[in-house]
């Protein structure tokens, strides 16, 4: 067995890198996108057989001999390899593609890049998808066949949980990167931050276990990532350490039976509690029902929040102004109905010319 890595620098790639060496599960190919410091690191540690980057101005600074550059050579380099398992640790709407590439050459996909299902969970055959994501591995590790009548996934709030609506207005992105519990890239942690990750987290519930009674709360301690009630009135919780080594663990090698993580301290813990997500604090909330509903119009979400992060980050919106874009978007394209992935493509590129002139 061997993986081949899309995103090998970033959180996740890291993480991945970690979990191969410990299982010693030879890596054949690595793509990643500006940080060449770390990718060196990574070849000389993992000796893989192919390398691709972001820019192909980059290339002779990567020390390797079979060096390619641009998202072609990600879909080339998915076709030529001989591994039957792909990590997309990939972030953002560019991590599609490959998805789509990996499963329709019938490759196993284990799944960071949480975007592919919210844009296209339709066209994409799940049989071949492993989430790599701790509410989703808690959630199958949970169900265990038995009858369920409603799903809960965690979330932590993210960075302005504890600020006053008022206050959250003039924040920062900075500021929004200063997540409580987790370390991640920088998109993810301000989706964190306007929920966005949940949102799209309940998206990818619905696509990988075919049901919209799902539901999200807050847990600010991040320890349970996911609850089951089952039919018979019984509810279980899925307790884990912030450390995403052991999805990432279960992803490529389907079982483990030793110590990936430290076991819960119950009395270090303490006392545990939950709490709603707020429209007030988390705007994007009030769309949560009509889009489950409504999961096709995921892509229109992921492209209008992608420009919404964007012109945040240029400070040219304030971190409210994110979900205004987003949400005036969403009632822009809410009768869209994609029928296949051009159209996917095509709705993509009119949501970001749409949120980007607005
Ligand atoms: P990061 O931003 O840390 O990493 C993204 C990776 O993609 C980096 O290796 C980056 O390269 C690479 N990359 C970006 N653009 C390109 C490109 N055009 N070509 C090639 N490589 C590119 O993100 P995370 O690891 O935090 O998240 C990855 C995905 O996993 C996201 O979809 C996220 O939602 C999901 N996820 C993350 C979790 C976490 O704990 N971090 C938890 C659950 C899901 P470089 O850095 O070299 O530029």
């Amino acid at each position: 067995m061997s993986i081949i890595l899309l995103g090998s620098t970033g959180s996740i790639g890291v993480n991945t890198l970690i979990v191969a060496q410990h299982y010693n599960i030879p890596v054949e190919a690595l793509v990643a996108g500006n940080n060449i410091e770390l990718l060196n690191h990574q070849i000389r540690t993992h000796q893989p057989k192919r390398v691709v980057i972001a820019n192909k101005e980059d290339i002779d600074k990567v020390e390797h001999h079979n060096v390619t550059a641009g998202s072609e050579a990600i879909l080339d380099l998915i076709e030529a390899s001989s591994s039957d398992l792909v990590v997309n640790a990939l972030v953002g709407y560019a991590g599609l593609a490959p998805t789509l590439k990996a499963t329709q050459l019938g490759k196993r996909v284990a799944l960071a890049n949480k975007e592919s299902l919210v844009t296209a969970g339709a066209f994409i055959d799940m049989d071949l998808i492993t989430p790599i994501d701790s509410e989703h591995f808690g959630l199958w590790y949970l169900m265990n066949n038995h009858p369920f009548s409603k799903l809960y996934i965690t979330a932590s709030g993210g960075a302005f949980r504890e600020w006053e609506p008022e206050k959250m207005k003039d924040a920062t992105f900075a500021d929004a990167l200063k997540h409580p519990n987790w370390s991640m890239g920088d998109k993810i942690t301000i989706d964190s931050a306007t929920m966005t990750n949940k949102l799209f987290e309940l998206l990818e519930a619905k696509w990988l276990f075919d049901t919209s009674t799902i539901d999200a709360v807050i847990e600010k301690k991040s320890i349970i990532h996911a609850l089951v009630e089952f039919v018979d009135g019984s509810t279980t919780a899925h307790f884990a350490g912030v450390d995403m080594k052991l999805p990432i663990a279960f992803a490529l090698k389907g079982e483990v039976t030793e110590p990936i993580l430290p076991p819960v301290d119950l009395l270090g813990i303490g006392e545990l509690s939950f709490a709603p997500i707020e429209e007030a604090r988390y705007p994007i909330w009030s769309i949560k029902e009509h889009i489950l509903n409504n999961p096709h119009l995921g892509v229109v979400v992921n492209a209008a929040n992608e420009v919404a992060i964007e012109t945040f980050k240029k400070e040219q919106c304030s971190f409210f102004g994110m979900s205004n874009i987003v949400l005036d978007a969403y009632r822009h394209f809410e009768d869209v109905v994609p029928n296949s992935i051009e159209d996917i493509i095509t709705i993509d590129r009119e949501v970001r010319a749409y949120a980007t002139a607005l």
